[in-house]
């Protein structure tokens, strides 16, 4: 049952550096398998990793929201995951042994044989098999891996958004326990952003704001009314909580803040949330950032609850998925460049802000062409 033949894959070397790798396709067992690759989405993350600001131990070969076709997979694993040869799954980014007291708990994030170090985009090629991670023609399969059907009638590059979608609706939803009539502010543009706010309307939100920055973003505020949101603010030129306050609100219930590289959002985040609101941070900003204007006494006067998160979980990736094929929001026009696995480094490079040309709201790898 194990194919035969070579995998092609960009093994990161070091921070800019993607090199096109053969490996041998490994043998599997009763309890893995191999999936054959159609889209990797890119986020944030992955230009992060290629410019050396997240880093991992190298090589490895990044890329960690993957959709594909189940190539090979032994009888155990088959019936575990519910799966058979042919079908189409998303692969969650995190592992779980399953007997773990934190995967016995649901926490699986914190898993102690894989936790937040050993997850797919992140493993180094030198471990065997070497394929862990989207930027390859195939990926291998762990005991330990989650996948999820992909519905049909999907396309595999519009299906990657499973992933930002369901941190939308974890980060959106379940984590400040949104509730039908509420005001969410969202902070950054992206398509993480705009997962947020499709999330937080689908889940009954009254008002959903979205902020930007800058002439880069206006393509993206544009398009976010699409995506659930009433009101969409260029910080550079337009007050947010001004904005609000004039739209006949007096502040938000429910601020997210999913930015990158903006230090200065956070002390916008609490500004712009209401008396009791919950505040919720998602990006990160690397070690030692300032946050430029925060001013700590709001979190007192104004009693809010300032919550981390950090990935994603089952149920919402699960619900990302039932949301992208009801198509309520226009997931498959959002503006989508694809490259292959030739094309991928060029694309990254723009998206990490150090090649010119436009960027994409949505990049996808189809590493198959
Ligand atoms: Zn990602
Ligand atoms: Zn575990």
């Amino acid at each position: 049952m194990t194919p035969t033949g070579t995998a092609r894959a960009l093994v990161l070397r070091q921070a800019r550096r993607l090199e096109a790798t053969t490996f041998e396709l490994p043998s599997i067992g009763d309890d893995d398998g191999i999936l054959r690759i159609e889209a990797c989405g890119l986020c944030g993350t992955d230009h992060e990793q290629w410019s050396g600001h997240i880093s991992a131990a190298y090589p490895y070969i990044p890329g960690h929201e993957i959709v594909g076709i189940i190539e090979a997979v032994g009888t155990t694993a088959a019936a575990r995951w519910g799966v058979t040869v042919g079908d189409r799954v998303a692969v969650e980014v995190f592992m779980s042994c399953r007997i773990c007291e934190a995967c016995l708990a649901g926490q699986y994030r914190r898993c102690v044989r894989h936790g937040v170090r050993h997850f797919y985009g992140f493993i180094s090629s030198e471990e065997a098999p070497h394929l862990w991670g989207g930027y390859a023609t195939h990926l291998y399969l762990h005991p330990d891996a989650l996948v999820l059907p992909v519905p049909a009638g999907l396309d595999p590059a519009v299906a990657t958004a499973f992933n930002p979608l369901g941190a939308g609706i974890r980060w959106g939803v379940t984590v400040p326990d949104l509730q039908p009539g509420e005001v969410v502010a969202v902070l950054g543009p992206g398509i993480r952003g705009l997962s947020v706010a499709a999330a937080a309307k689908d889940a009954g939100a009254s008002f959903v704001l979205m902020t930007g920055l800058g002439p880069r973003d206006l393509p993206r505020l544009d398009q976010a009314k699409a995506f659930g949101v009433d009101l969409a603010v260029d910080v550079s030129t337009t007050d947010p909580v001004r904005a609000l306050r004039q739209a006949g609100l007096r502040g938000a219930d429910v601020v997210v803040d999913v930015t990158a590289k903006a230090p200065a959002a956070f002390a916008q985040a609490v500004k712009l949330a209401t008396t009791g609101g919950r505040v919720v941070l998602a990006g990160t900003r690397g070690a030692g950032a300032q946050t430029p204007g925060f001013d700590p006494d709001h979190i007192v006067y104004k009693e809010l609850t300032v919550l981390g998160t950090l990935g994603v979980d089952f149920p919402a990736y699960q619900q990302a998925l039932r949301l992208l094929e009801s198509r309520r929001f226009p997931f498959e026009q959002l503006p989508r460049e694809t490259v292959d696995l030739d094309g991928a480094e060029e694309l990254i490079a723009r998206l990490a802000g150090e090649a010119e040309g436009a960027v994409p709201v949505h990049g996808v790898v189809l590493p198959n062409g």
